[in-house]
């Protein structure tokens, strides 16, 4: 979708979703101020007091329900992604059937990883039962982006609500109605309390919700606007998990499967129009398979046409804006010394990029440094995979990674500066809910999916039960000197042979 108009006023004021492919008007949406969002937080902070009360069982019966009903809308929920940011059905059903099986995962896993947990108390605490757990924070605030309108908020949602939080969700101005849509079906689900509520508006709607008292801001976009979000939210030291944006490098070793690495190159950086925030942008090869590889790219990459209609495999760009930033990168790159090996400056449209393969290109280019977040993909030779993981970890950001090889993969991989990795396929970390979600560098901190998502919205709880009472009390002013010296003896006895070197190796 695309907005009309950036309304100077809030409250009253609505903005219109466009559909990014023709134009219309898809949908109009209130522009909600400072007030609204407050009141939303303070609904959604009488809500916490009924939602926390569920039990870890309750509430995953309730999330379990929402995936049940998005499931059966299935087709409704596509059309409304399709409507508003323009990708194709079938991509918007892969990328609502995952964040289905996350809502599940987040629902099923909760009680496991958050409920209470005994720990030894050790030798020194023997007398002590510790326990932890982990206790909803209250109230937590997501700002959400618009290429995965769907998958991307829903790795916040559904793991703060199964932790026990409310959600205010602030949807993309580019995807009001989707964040409307899943806040809508929610409230069939469970419709005593406002426990998923959304917000609309611009940047300036983010900002409030940052600032209205909210218990953490999950926000994920680019790494800029992650600046702006820190900023107001350190106020009031409310913490935040930023998830920003990528350069994601694939490397295609020697011994990899060239055809199955092209493969995954041309869809990692191609489908969505490229505008995933872990699809590839950058390839590294290794100069042995480079001319096979990029026999097999360039085949795979003509067989892709963007386009409105149903046979067309991607869709428009989304932001009007980012087709100058594409056709920047891909004109900087091309006067540099850059060949295109498929499509090339003229495959920048007004609404669509055709798939472009860029070859060649000086490593400094800033279609090779920055976001370009559009169907194009560098390819460079490479002598050794150590210069490979060299280019690749040359870059301010760290979110996600692909490695293709038959031997050496998960070598590589480890070696690459990311905070996720897939070897002989790609993306496949984002749908296992299982595993870790996020970056390091200017792609951000904090983690969603998998046990450290759930975490992320809860508040390590501590406690120290004592169960009997032992002679060496240490916490009391009426500690004998015995004590003292028992305490002494303990910790030579413990600890004293630490860091000793063996009697050989003395001097
Ligand atoms: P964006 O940064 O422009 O906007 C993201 C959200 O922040 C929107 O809802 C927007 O209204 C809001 N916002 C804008 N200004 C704000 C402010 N001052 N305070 C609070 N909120 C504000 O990003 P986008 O164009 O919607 O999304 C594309 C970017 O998101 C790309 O960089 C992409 O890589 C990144 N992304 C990252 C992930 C991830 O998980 N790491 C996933 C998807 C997208």
């Amino acid at each position: 979708m695309t907005v009309t108009d950036v309304p100077e006023t809030s409250g009253t004021t609505t903005f219109d979703s466009l559909n990014p492919a023709t134009g219309e008007v898809v949908s109009t949406h209130p522009v909600h101020g400072p007030d609204e969002v407050r009141a939303a937080v303070a609904r959604a902070r009488e809500a916490a007091a009924f939602w926390s009360s569920l039990s870890f069982a309750q509430r995953a019966e309730r999330l379990r329900a929402w995936g049940g009903v998005i499931t059966r809308r299935l087709p409704q929920l596509c059309e409304v992604v399709h409507a508003e940011m323009g990708k194709p059905h079938a991509d918007a059903q892969l990328e609502i059937v995952l964040a289905i099986d996350h809502i599940t995962w987040a629902a099923k896993n909760a009680a496991k990883v958050l409920g209470p947990r005994r720990v030894s108390p050790g030798l020194l605490m023997a007398n002590h039962a510790a326990t932890v757990e982990y206790a909803p924070l209250g109230v937590v605030g997501v700002i959400g982006p618009w290429n995965y309108p769907v998958f991307t908020p829903m790795g916040s949602i559904a793991y703060a609500l199964a932790a026990g939080n409310t959600v205010v969700f602030k949807p993309s101005e580019h995807s009001p109605g989707v964040g409307t849509w899943l806040a809508d079906t929610f409230a069939q689900v469970v419709p005593e309390a406002p426990v998923l509520q959304v917000v609309t508006g611009f940047g300036p709607t983010g900002e409030a919700l940052c600032r209205a008292g909210v218990d953490k801001i999950a926000f994920t976009g680019s790494a800029k606007t992650g600046t702006h979000v820190m900023r107001a939210c350190s106020d009031t030291l409310t913490p935040v998990i930023i998830e920003g944006g990528g350069k994601d490098a694939l490397l295609v070793d020697a011994d990899a499967d060239i055809a199955a690495a092209a493969d995954a190159a041309v869809w990692g950086g191609m489908s969505n129009a490229g505008q995933t925030c872990i699809g590839v942008e950058r390839v590294y090869v290794h100069e042995r398979v480079y001319d096979a590889f990029l026999a097999e790219v360039t085949k795979r990459a003509q067989a892709v046409r963007a386009g409105a209609d149903r046979g067309a495999k991607i869709g428009p760009i989304t932001m009007p804006s980012q087709l100058d930033v594409i056709r920047r990168h891909v004109e900087d790159a091309l006067a540099r010394g850059g060949r295109a090996v498929v499509g090339g400056a003229d495959a920048v449209g007004e609404r669509f990029v055709q798939p472009t393969v860029l070859v060649d290109v000086p490593e400094d280019s800033v279609a090779v440094t920055e976001e370009t977040f559009g169907p194009t993909l560098t390819i460079a030779k490479v002598p050794d995979m150590d210069e490979a993981v060299r280019r690749t970890n040359a870059t301010s950001y760290g979110l996600g990674a692909t490695v293709f090889s038959r031997s050496r993969g998960l070598e590589l991989a480890r070696r690459i500066r990311s905070g996720m990795a897939s070897v002989n396929s790609v993306i496949s970390f984002a749908a296992v809910p299982s595993l870790p979600f996020g970056g390091i560098g200017q792609s951000g901190f904090g983690r969603i999916h998998g046990p450290d998502g759930l975490k992320e919205f809860t508040a390590a709880k501590a406690i120290a039960r004592k169960r009997f009472s032992i002679p060496l009390n240490l916490t009391t002013f009426s500690r004998p000197a015995a004590a003292d010296k028992a305490m002494a003896t303990l910790a030579t006895l413990l600890y004293g042979s630490g860091g000793k070197l063996p009697r050989r190796s003395r001097r």
